[in-house]
């Protein structure tokens, strides 16, 4: 194929997700497709998904992934119509990926490895007839009087003209977290250039700092635990599930979970804190009853040795030292206020928040293009004819749990069924 052949029905800016599902099916329904990637191989986040796993998509109802999704889950509702779960996971059985669903109803392929994924979608957009372009990064887009024409490609390439003429561009650019992956957020500066709202952008599913850390228990996971996010003294949600400790403060999924409320919160300058309950499972009556229980139980054994049934070994010296108790003096000296302090530690030990991950390590972007200039019935600009965003450069954000990826395969699949068929202009005939 000549890639000088100008103009292109549409191009695709970016082969993450999101841009690969739009590309494979603008090409499905018979557009001409050029896809330009700027990093050496398409995809390269999504072959490090879900600690290399690739957690997919998620087998909840279409309900159930909207209320994961900030800041305006309706938004979705078309392209969760369009293309969703169950789509996805026969798309990838079709191309040879069967795929296996976990606690949580997290889907991941049954290989257990992201890298077939990617490699069946790449293999799948290349199948549709789709040319992909590596080593490609777009500088700008080219719009007159208020379309998209074309776009410019950074240096010169034997692959790629300078400048590249397309009847529609999708934009697929991903947003700003994890960028030795590609995601620089460039798809944000052109949407900007051209005159597109961009919500605040903050890191969001990421680890926090806290003070006191407790860099002795670094690297334990707790299962089970319960922590609560506290705002300016006031208590704004909790989360139930797994919590590490860190060198620097608190990971794991429940902190991920209220990541992005403390984000947000500390960014406008409000004081963060958060609690963890290590026995959920027990109020505090019932833990009062159970210790009272083991004191007297086991009066002449050590601090150490008492404190260690009831809690993980790595947090024993934690315990004492904040406690103030000799780890190898009597259980007896836990009485009273001692007594008091001890269950109110395990109920809510109290951690305040100092800091927290940056893009390097944030799993996603908050904020991106407004969702006031994209029409969510094609993932069209409001702002600029012939021009289509999808995935997370857009202002949309989920939990974990597949939901992310989600976001970008449907839309991606919209904005390439949209692009195609304005591409395709009268002589449409609707879709196979
Ligand atoms: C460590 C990690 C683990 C994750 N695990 C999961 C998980 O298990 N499940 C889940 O649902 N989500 C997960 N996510 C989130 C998920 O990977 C993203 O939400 C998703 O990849 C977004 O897809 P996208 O196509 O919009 O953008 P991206 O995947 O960021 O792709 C954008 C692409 O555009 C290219 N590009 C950028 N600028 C240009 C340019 N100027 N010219 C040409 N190309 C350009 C980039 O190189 C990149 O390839 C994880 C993220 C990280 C960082």
């Amino acid at each position: 194929m000549n890639l000088d052949e100008s103009p292109w029905d549409v191009v695709v800016v970016g082969a993450g997700p999101a841009g690969l599902l739009a590309a494979g099916r603008a090409a499905m329904l018979g557009a001409r497709v050029l896809l330009l990637e700027k990093m050496e191989k398409p995809a390269r986040k999504l072959r490090i998904t879900g600690k290399g796993r690739a957690n997919i998509t998620n087998m909840r109802p279409l309900e159930g992934h909207l209320q994961e999704i900030q800041p305006e889950p309706r938004f979705l509702r078309q392209a969760f119509q369009a293309f969703f779960n169950r789509d996805l996971v026969a798309l990838l059985e079709a191309q040879g990926v069967p795929t296996r669903t976990e606690r949580g109803e997290r889907v991941f392929p049954a290989s257990g490895l992201a890298w077939d994924v990617a490699d069946a979608l790449v293999a799948w957009v290349r199948a549709q007839g789709v040319e992909i372009v590596s080593h490609a990064r777009v500088e700008r887009l080219l719009i007159r009087e208020g379309t998209f024409t074309g776009l410019v490609v950074a240096g010169k390439s034997s692959k790629v003209p300078h400048e590249v003429e397309a009847r529609c561009g999708i934009l697929a650019t991903g947003g700003l977290s994890y960028p030795a992956t590609g995601s620089t957020g460039d798809g944000l500066r052109f949407a900007e250039a051209s005159g597109h709202r961009i919500e605040p952008l903050l890191p969001s599913l990421v680890r926090i700092d806290t003070r006191p850390a407790h860099p002795t228990a670094q690297g334990l996971t707790l299962k089970n635990v319960q922590l609560a996010l506290w705002i300016d003294g006031k208590k704004h949600g909790t989360e139930f599930g797994e919590a590490e400790f860190t060198a620097k403060g608190l990971a794991g999924a429940s902190v991920l979970r209220l990541s992005r409320r403390i984000v947000q919160a500390m960014a406008a300058g409000r004081k963060v804190e958060v609690t963890l309950d290590l026995k959920p499972a027990l109020d505090v009556a019932k833990l009062e009853a159970r210790l009272l229980r083991d004191l007297d139980a086991h009066r002449d054994r050590s601090c150490g040795q008492l404190l260690k049934a009831l809690l993980p070994a790595k947090l024993v010296d934690v315990f004492c030292a904040v406690l103030v108790l000799d780890p190898s003096g009597s259980a007896a000296q836990i009485k009273g206020t001692k007594q008091r302090q001890l269950l109110s530690l395990l109920k809510e030990m109290r951690f305040a928040v100092t800091g927290h991950g940056g893009w390097e390590e944030a799993i996603v972007t908050a904020g991106g293009v407004s969702l006031k200039d994209i029409d969510p019935r094609d993932m069209a600009s409001r702002k600029v004819g012939n021009l289509y965003f999808a995935g997370e450069v857009l202002d949309l954000d989920a939990n974990t749990g597949g939901y992310n990826l989600q976001i970008a395969f449907s839309t991606g699949w919209l904005a390439g069924e949209a692009a195609a068929r304005k591409a395709a202009g009268p002589s449409w005939d609707g879709l196979p």
